[in-house]
């Protein structure tokens, strides 16, 4: 059977390399974006088109979904995965940070939101499933910006659901706990980034990996129409918080 396009931002590391390539697998046709492009291309996946896009440019985001569309068909899933983690402190974390990461984190995924969502509720069908985090249900030290960032994600994911439901389009908020990718190198300051690597190794969070996650994402989605798995909290059995 002809498989439906699926879209990942933030396929060039972490969980979108992961989905990428347990999408790929089954011969999904694939949309990858990501500002790394090489990283990308080099998976060598079959029937994919990768596109340099900052996931912040809604024209470019939607160039590159258009062109994928004129190839493969319409979007039938959008994972909106691409992300940042700048922890710091509150008080003195350059405010500059906390504009990239609600820019990256929240205004990203709610434009390739509206880039999708039209053509599925026009078509009642699709999936968008967007890539909160732990810290978009409950606080950790030095999250501040980054848990704004995660629990707008899922207020928006919540509230979209409300209005996409009517019209059987799913709309999945996954919320990971810690997992071993690029993702804490991006924090600028050493002595957090060390805090944070001797917690994950103080509870033993440290045998989950992103292949794992990405094989529960694609559970989610290869459930029948009708089945809707809101909300997906996964960590690591021994996380403890
Ligand atoms: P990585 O840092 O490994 O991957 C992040 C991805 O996002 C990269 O492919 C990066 O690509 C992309 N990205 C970042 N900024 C942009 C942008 N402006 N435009 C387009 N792409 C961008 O981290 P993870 O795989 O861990 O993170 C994936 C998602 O999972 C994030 O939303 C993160 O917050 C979330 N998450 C991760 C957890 C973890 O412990 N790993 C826990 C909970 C949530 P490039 O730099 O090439 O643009």
């Amino acid at each position: 059977m002809k498989k439906n396009l699926i879209v990942i931002t933030g396929a060039s590391s972490g969980f979108g390399v992961e989905l990428a390539k347990a999408f790929a697998q089954e011969v999904y046709p694939l949309l990858l974006l990501a500002r790394r492009i090489e990283k990308m291309e080099a998976l060598n996946l079959p029937n994919t088109l990768c596109r340099k896009v900052d996931v912040t440019d809604k024209q470019a985001f939607e160039k590159a979904v258009r062109e994928a569309e004129s190839l493969y068909g319409q979007t039938d899933l959008l994972i909106n995965n691409a992300g940042i983690m700048l922890l710091g402190d509150l008080a003195i974390q350059d405010t500059a940070e906390w504009k990239k990461m609600l820019d990256v984190n929240v205004l990203g995924v709610m434009n390739g939101m509206q880039i999708v969502m039209n053509d599925m509720k026009a078509r009642q069908h699709g999936t968008i499933i967007n890539i909160s985090s732990m810290a978009g249900v409950m606080p950790f030290g030095n999250h501040a910006a980054y848990c704004a960032s995660k629990y707008a994600v899922r207020g928006v994911t919540q509230t979209a659901r409300l209005e996409l439901s009517p019209h059987n389009v799913r709309v999945i908020v996954v919320e990971p706990g810690a997992v071993e990718t690029e993702l804490l190198s991006h924090t600028t300051t050493p002595e957090i980034i060390a805090n944070y690597e001797s917690w994950k190794q103080s509870v033993g969070a440290v045998n989950i990996t992103a292949a794992d996650v990405a094989k529960t994402i694609k559970f989610t989605y290869e459930l029948p129409q009708a089945v809707l798995i809101r909300e997906l909290l996964i960590s690591d059995t021994k996380q403890d918080a």
